[in-house]
């Protein structure tokens, strides 16, 4: 706790009340049922340690940062070498066409080819620093199959609740590494509730890619700190598709974490972007709502990563939507149709295979260049979030409805 009594740098608090609680595996706030973030003790982390020194440690990926991770010291990382990700310059965009900087931080290039690992690798550090044997999560994909393969390193048992419509990649995945799959009707959201439901009943850990798991989010903070050390600059935009939205908070407060440490004087602008057939966030900011209703019609996309109507948990995307708001960015939808050029182009002209949900933030690199958003000179960085081997059967699929 913070306060007098505390014993640890870090603890949680409610992001709706404001209440504290000690860092313990919980995912609501005992005083308001709100859902709740990791705090810290900033002062006394960078007096000890300064930002740059641990940018500068050998240790690879995201536990160079550790101090900024909300695992107990001494406590082994469940690691597979997360992080660490290429930030590689667009040749072929922005320089040529635009006259702006782009950057793509390749996510696919972590050991389950998403960004997921990172929030996993912190989650299973926490898992067995709890003392948990067994974890739980409802995932897309990515996260099913990067909690699957942390799972194992960490020699815990997996399960996994599924929508039908998780691509059979990733469902192969994640039975390879020994998980066991449950297949829940409806969409994500329904395995949201059942995942929930079954960590309680089992006692289990649960991952669940949402705000739910404070610990999880966190390790999203560390693309955040290697886009800033990889440029020595904070970008302008930094474009991030959209499920619910924990990678793009996740990121904000990496930057906002480095604004604290004196480290950097200014903070980008975050673009949320969702599938145009999914959109419940993208829909409250053009309607200028505070508020994130959950998707009304149908997840009409085959981006099955970002396809989150929210059904459940529309406070999720309250959440992120404020980020986005704050600061000063836009939420921006992608077609699927796009998103297939968009795929082909960064595959043919860049050397980047990525899955659908991941090409929609170069996608909507291209349309807030050509709506005079992002202006000349600007620097901006799109998060390639997968790799697009995960979703074979997606891409075969949509070359045989023959749209071209
Ligand atoms: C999970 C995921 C996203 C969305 O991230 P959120 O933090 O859930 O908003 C985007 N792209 C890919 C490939 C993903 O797996
Ligand atoms: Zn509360």
């Amino acid at each position: 706790m913070n306060g007098a009594g505390r014993v640890y740098d870090f603890w949680l608090v409610c992001t709706r009340c404001g209440t504290s609680h000690p860092a313990l595996p919980l995912y609501q706030c005992r005083a308001c049922g709100g859902s709740l973030e990791v705090a810290y003790d900033y002062e006394r982390i960078f007096s000890r340690l300064p930002f740059d020194r641990m940018s500068a440690r050998t240790a690879s990926g995201i536990w160079k940062y550790r101090e900024l991770l909300p695992v107990f010291p001494g406590t082994d990382p469940v690691t597979l070498g997360e992080g660490g990700t290429p930030l590689l310059p667009s040749w072929r965009m922005g320089s040529t066409e635009g006259g702006f900087q782009l950057y793509l931080k390749n996510e696919s290039a972590n050991p389950t080819l998403a960004f997921k690992d990172r929030s996993l690798s912190v989650a299973l550090t926490a898992a067995r620093q709890f003392g948990m044997t067994e974890v739980v999560c409802a995932s897309t994909g990515n996260t099913g199959v990067a909690a699957a393969a942390y799972a194992a390193r960490a020699g815990l048992r997996c399960t996994v609740y599924i929508p039908a419509t998780t691509p059979p990649e990733k469902l192969e995945a994640m039975k390879a590494y020994g998980a066991r799959l449950e297949m829940v009707s409806g969409s994500f959201s329904d395995a949201y509730a059942t995942s929930a439901d079954e960590a309680l009943r089992l006692g289990a850990f649960n991952l669940t890619s949402t705000y739910l798991n404070p610990h999880a989010v966190e390790g999203n903070k560390t693309l955040a700190y290697e886009i800033f050390t990889s440029l020595q600059a904070v970008p302008d935009w930094i474009v991030i598709p959209v499920g619910a939205g924990p990678l793009l908070s996740g990121c904000y407060k990496g930057f906002r974490e480095m604004l604290l440490a004196g480290v950097i004087d200014q903070l980008p602008r975050m673009v949320g972007v969702q599938a145009s057939g999914c959109a419940p966030i993208l829909q409250a900011f053009e309607e200028g709502r505070q508020e994130v209703r959950p998707w009304g019609g149908s997840t009409a996309t085959l981006a099955s990563g970002i396809a989150d109507p929210l059904s459940t948990y529309p406070e999720d995307g309250t959440r992120t939507l404020a980020v986005i708001r704050e600061s000063g960015g836009v939420a921006i939808g992608v077609s699927d149709l796009d998103m297939h050029h968009c795929r082909r182009m960064l595959a043919e002209r860049e050397g980047i295979l990525a899955e659908l949900s991941s090409v929609t933030a170069v996608a909507a690199v291209k349309a807030l260049y050509d709506s005079g958003a992002i202006r000349a000179g600007e620097l901006v960085t799109a998060v390639v979030t997968g790799h697009g081997i995960k979703d074979m059967t997606a891409a075969i699929n949509f070359e045989k409805t023959g749209v071209e």
